[in-house]
């Protein structure tokens, strides 16, 4: 065949000069808060060498959100994507180590359940545990929760061991993260950022210059300079500066099927034995927070505006608690939903200019990081192909609608119908998606897992099981496996568990180790 397109070693050197041309070689970050450093530190670290110019701009004017304290474990991975090291990120950021969330009244008054992190029991017969457990369940036996999750027993515990790396130990699954002060890690990345050499401005952005073909072309900032760059990261907070007031992408609202609308945050002392998990208690008009640093506790109500006025949100805060509040509440809006596009042309949205959901699992920063990992995934050049901004916006839409799929769960499949609020929230409206899934679970015990969801079957079964919804059924493969031989190996993953849990040493003694010595306790960090 006559090849009349191939092209010689000159032509092919000419066309790699073009698209070197074509290199992004500028980024602007507006915001910098939680999610502006993150996108400097992630994207300074992963264009090393390249000469890419990435400038933070901060409004001296416009404060940060600055709550922000829970994460899940993926931030241990992005840690390591920094080369940071935990155990001095853990100093310098006051942070604890958290093992799940601990939910209380939010099935029924007085009664309390898990979302640990790590594995739960063992597979039988390759089967995922959970199975067996609805099987041991439809046999009568009483399995206790705590006795198959190591975070679960720890965690009531007051205790904190790191995972084990003998892979038949039961503290092989444990999975950890971590609560931080939000303000301590915006600094600690700023300097991270900085020695990486990105440029940080102080400049509020009053708007842009679009090219004809409406991209960006060039932000204009209040004192009349200016800043042009090929690639617009917008993390600037709820306003979504550039995503929304310039490029005007629209927002879908799910306020429908997640009403809570308002917070109220203060902190309080640090607690004498602080626990390794968040805990989320539900009340009458939305849940509080609780959230343990090294330096002082996290509290929060996030509420629903419908229900309960801010004065009687602080009220409910305050005396729930029993403590003194150590600042001034703070009073924060929001409209739970997305961007309709994550990226738009040549702006990509982060944080909370992307969309919000509420904190009740510690989400927001995981979708930060997992955005810029899907931007390092589809790194544009100058053309900015439009095959791959769609396929970045499909990969976040789907990421991001599964995870306002499993919050809106812990809503939706409440028993409570004491308050207007729960009430409402038993007869909402909620995503097929949701209700398919739901549906499966009642009738098999099954949870469908699709690649590119953040929680994993495991996750959905907690809440479920937290829930109180018992499926018709089991998994009919698991009944090759008599009722006995079933007890026994419940017995021997319940003793191993508790084997775990009575050696570890308290979560406490990690940081009371290191006040006391001033130095760094020699087990955890
Ligand atoms: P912000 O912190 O609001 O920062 C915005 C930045 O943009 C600031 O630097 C500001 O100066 C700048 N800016 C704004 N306008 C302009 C302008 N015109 N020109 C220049 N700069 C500008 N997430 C979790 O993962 N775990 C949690 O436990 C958690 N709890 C939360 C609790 C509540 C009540 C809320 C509301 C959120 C919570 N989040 C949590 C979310 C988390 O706080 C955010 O995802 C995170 O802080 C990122 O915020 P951000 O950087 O997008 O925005």
């Amino acid at each position: 065949m006559a090849d009349t397109q191939q092209t010689s070693p000159a032509s092919q050197s000419a066309s790699l000069r073009t698209s070197d041309d074509r290199r992004i070689k500028s980024i602007a970050i507006v915001g910098g808060g939680t999610a502006g450093w993150l996108a400097a530190a992630m994207l300074a670290r992963a264009l090393p060498g390249t000469g890419t110019v990435i400038t933070v701009i901060e409004s001296p004017d416009i404060g940060t959100v600055g709550v922000g304290e829970a994460t899940i474990p993926p931030i241990l991975d992005v840690l390591r994507f920094l080369s940071i090291d935990e155990g001095d990120f853990i100093r310098h950021t006051q942070a604890t180590y958290k093992l799940g969330i601990k939910f209380s009244d939010w099935k029924q008054l007085g009664h309390t359940y898990w979302h640990p992190f790590g594995t739960f029991g063992a597979p039988i017969i390759r089967r995922p545990f959970y199975h067996c457990w609805h099987k041991a369940r439809a046999a009568g036996l009483v399995p206790h929760f705590n006795d198959y999750s190591v975070c679960a027993a720890l965690g009531d515990a007051g205790k904190f061991r790191f995972p084990d790396g003998n892979p038949d130990s039961p503290a092989a699954g444990l999975r950890y993260a971590l609560h931080f002060d939000a303000t301590l890690v915006a600094k600690y990345l700023r300097s991270y950022c900085e020695r990486l050499g990105v440029t940080r401005i102080e400049r509020t952005v009053k708007g842009a210059i679009r090219r004809p073909d409406g991209f960006l072309d060039e932000l204009q900032f209040a004192d009349g300079s200016t800043l042009r760059a090929d690639l617009y990261i917008d993390c600037s907070g709820f306003r979504g500066v550039l995503i929304e007031q310039i490029l005007g992408t629209g927002y879908l609202d799910w306020s429908a099927m997640l009403p809570c609308d308002r917070a109220v945050a203060f902190p309080t002392a640090s607690a004498s034995a602080r626990p390794p998990y968040t805990h989320s208690r539900a009340r009458s008009a939305g849940w509080h927070w609780r959230i343990p640093l090294q330096h002082r506790t996290g509290n929060g109500y996030v509420y629903s505006s419908a229900y309960c006025s801010d004065d009687e949100a602080r009220e409910d805060l305050i005396r729930s608690l029993g403590e003194k509040p150590l600042a001034d509440p703070r009073y924060l809006r929001f409209v739970t939903g997305r961007r309709k596009l994550f990226w738009n042309r040549n702006c990509v949205a982060l944080g909370l200019a992307s969309g919000f959901l509420e904190p009740l699992e510690s989400t927001s920063i995981h979708l930060v990081t997992s955005g810029l990992y899907h931007l390092l995934e589809h790194f544009p050049d100058k053309d900015f192909d439009p095959t791959n901004i769609d396929s970045y916006n499909d990969e976040l839409i789907f990421e991001n609608e599964r995870v306002r799929d499993f919050i809106v769960l812990h809503y939706c499949l409440t028993q409570r119908d004491d308050t207007p609020l729960w009430r409402y929230c038993q007869s909402m409206a909620i995503p097929d998606s949701l209700r398919q899934r739901i549906e499966l679970f009642r009738r098999t015990g099954r949870i469908r897992w699709r690649a590119g969801e953040l929680f994993t079957d495991l996750s959905w079964f907690y809440i479920f099981e937290g829930l109180g919804v018992r499926p018709d059924r089991y998994d009919p493969l698991l009944d090759v496996v008599t009722v006995g031989k079933l007890s026994e190996l419940l017995a021997s993953m319940a003793n191993s568990t508790a084997a775990v849990a009575t050696a570890a040493p308290t979560h406490d003694s990690y940081f009371t180790a290191r006040t006391a010595s001033g130095k760094r306790a020699a087990t955890a960090l």
